[in-house]
């Protein structure tokens, strides 16, 4: 007798071999108006392998076999290694391979925009192994300040390959770099460091410094070297700390402890102490701070990117279950509420899409001499990458919850779609904490108002999109005199999420059909709903939905 109890019927088929760059019709929409005939097919490439089975059972893999810190050998000495599982080497390999860490700063005009677009279709994929890849990209324009260490690291820095081995730089074909600021009393306020700096000479890397202290927070502590901040006595300075010495010794750097983290579950974050750590200064005694955020404004675009490129996953794999399973006769995508929810999610996905990659625009702008419109850049450089990083991550975690929901009782279970809508869900607010959690972005945008004249510069930016909705004008208008008047903190969320929300706007009225920019003004700057799914009754909801499929 066979021991059949019924048939499965009404799920979906799993989701793998899927096209991540053909079916990102909006990010081939925003690439293709900011660099007009550039070359995709990398991309596409990408956009491939991202999305192939057995990459997705790597990016499985990585996650159920989280790293394991190895504080001692067999004999008995002090190693202080992370051991992680072969797909997190895998999944790490691709990534470099395709230049999402710091390839782009040996490349011409539009490799930062690229390298952006890149990074969203591998968050796609796996975010988590994205830290250390991410740290390696963003590191450069801080470690300029140190000629000696640049000119030493920086071929290790922009090459392609991945090279995990615990040996001395120079024997490396690669180089991956991490930072570490956070202390136990203070993360956001990291001028609370007590982490101590003592000269020790200096040689051809500059002035090198002993190093005592701890971070609380230091995550791939397996990259080949971290900037740190720590208390010299003109002040908190910021260190070039490498985890083995010139002279092929250990760094006297020790791994307490991985921290047992929600989510993010390949990547490993470590708890360290330094004790006399020899460290080489990067830029001026008492310029730490600025100094390492150098480096913290790149990893807080890479924040904003990243979470595009997850709700992006997430709204992929709503629309692939609710095409796939019916209730009350018909099929989940075809009933209007969930139609309502699918094209809000797909709006809202877009919106951060467009977003996140202006920012990389005018990283690409700015880092790349001889760009007519440089100083224009600049001011947005500086004043949408707060922004963005507020607001794209502060929407995260709603989305992710929205998009969980499309998949009912199955996107709550681990093992459903590889895990990744839980995958997703757990990595969502951590985008939103680290590199400067939502109010430290606010302030930061405060900050970045009183340094240049931000004003002009947005209305340029806005102007492409007046008349396209009275709520807009209505906005935009009012903007200048927001931005003069500001003064209080406490108006600087409300501040940062209106300028987010114009500037989507505008941007998909550059480039993505008109019906999705004024769906987009009627859903956010309207009627100002925070839930997904109530859109107005006469949308094109149809049309929506399908340009989210790629169409
Ligand atoms: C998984 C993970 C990995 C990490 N990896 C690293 C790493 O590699 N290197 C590193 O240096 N750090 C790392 N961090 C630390 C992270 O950057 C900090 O946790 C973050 O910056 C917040 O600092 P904190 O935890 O000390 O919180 P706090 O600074 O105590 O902040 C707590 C809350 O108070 C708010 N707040 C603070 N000041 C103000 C103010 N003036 N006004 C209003 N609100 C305020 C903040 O926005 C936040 O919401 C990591 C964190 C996580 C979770």
């Amino acid at each position: 007798m066979s021991f059949v109890t019924h048939d499965v019927t009404n799920q979906p088929p799993p989701l793998a071999d899927h096209d991540l760059w053909a079916w990102n019709r909006p990010l081939r929409d925003a690439l293709a108006h900011h660099l007009p005939g550039y070359e995709t097919a990398r991309l596409a490439a990408m956009g491939v392998e991202f999305g192939r089975a057995d990459m997705l059972e790597h990016a499985r893999l990585a996650n159920v076999h989280p790293p394991r810190l190895k504080t001692h050998d067999r004999f008995g000495h002090r190693i202080d290694q992370v051991e992680f599982h072969p797909s997190y080497h895998a999944l790490m390999a691709s990534a470099l391979r395709h230049g999402l860490h710091g390839a782009p700063w040996a490349k011409g005009a539009g490799a930062h925009v690229e390298r952006a677009a890149a990074f969203m279709l591998f968050t796609e994929l796996e975010p988590s192994v994205l830290c250390p890849v991410s740290m390696s990209y963003a590191v450069t324009p801080a470690l300029r300040a140190n000629a000696g260490i640049t000119q030493a690291w920086m071929p290790k820095i922009v090459a392609s390959d991945y090279d995990p081995r615990f040996v001395p730089f120079e024997r490396k074909s690669g180089v991956t770099l991490g930072m570490g600021m956070t202390e136990k009393q203070g993360g956001s306020d990291v001028r609370s460091n007590t982490t101590r700096a003592e000269r020790d000479g200096a040689d051809a890397w500059g002035e090198r410094y002993r190093i005592t202290g701890h971070k609380w927070f230091f995550s791939a502590p397996m990259c080949d070297a971290h900037l740190v901040l720590a208390q010299a006595s003109g002040g908190l300075s910021c260190f070039f700390v490498p985890r083995i010495l010139p002279d092929g010794s250990v760094n006297a750097l020790r791994v307490q402890r991985l921290k047992d983290k929600l989510g993010n579950h390949a990547n490993a974050s470590s708890e360290v102490e330094f004790h006399d750590a020899i460290g080489w200064r990067v830029g001026d005694e008492g310029r730490g701070v600025p100094q390492i955020l150098a480096m913290g404004a790149l990893t807080r675009l890479d924040c904003a990117l990243g979470t595009a490129g997850l709700m992006r996953a997430a709204l992929t794999l709503a629309l692939h279950h609710t095409a796939h399973r019916s209730a009350f006769g018909r099929r989940l995508v075809e009933q209007p509420l969930m139609k309502n929810v699918l094209a809000d999610l797909a709006l809202e996905s877009e919106a951060a899409t467009a977003l996140a990659l202006r920012v990389a625009v005018t990283i690409d702008r700015t880092e790349y001499p001889g760009h007519p419109e440089r100083e224009h850049e600049a001011v947005l450089r500086r004043v949408l990458t707060p922004i963005a990083k507020f607001w794209i991550c502060k929407r995260g975690s709603a989305f992710g919850q929205e998009a969980m929901e499309c998949l009912g009782g199955n996107g709550y279970v681990e093992e459903h779609g590889e895990g990744v809508m839980a995958r997703i869900y757990r990595e969502m607010p951590l985008n939103s904490i680290w590199e400067g959690a939502a109010n430290i972005m606010a302030l930061d945008l405060l900050r970045a108002l009183r340094s240049a004249d931000v004003a002009p510069a947005l209305e340029r930016e806005l102007a492409a999109a007046r008349g396209i909705h009275p709520g807009f004008d209505r906005l935009a208008a009012a903007l200048p005199a927001r931005i003069d008047g500001v003064t209080d903190e406490i108006a600087a969320r409300a501040l940062a999420r209106d300028v987010a929300l114009l500037m989507q706007a505008s941007l998909l009225a550059r480039h993505a059909p008109r019906a999705v920019a004024e769906a987009f003004c009627r859903a956010r700057l309207a009627q100002g709903s925070d839930v997904f799914g109530t859109l107005p009754a006469d949308l094109p909801f149809d049309a929506l939905i399908e340009r989210a499929r790629g169409r």
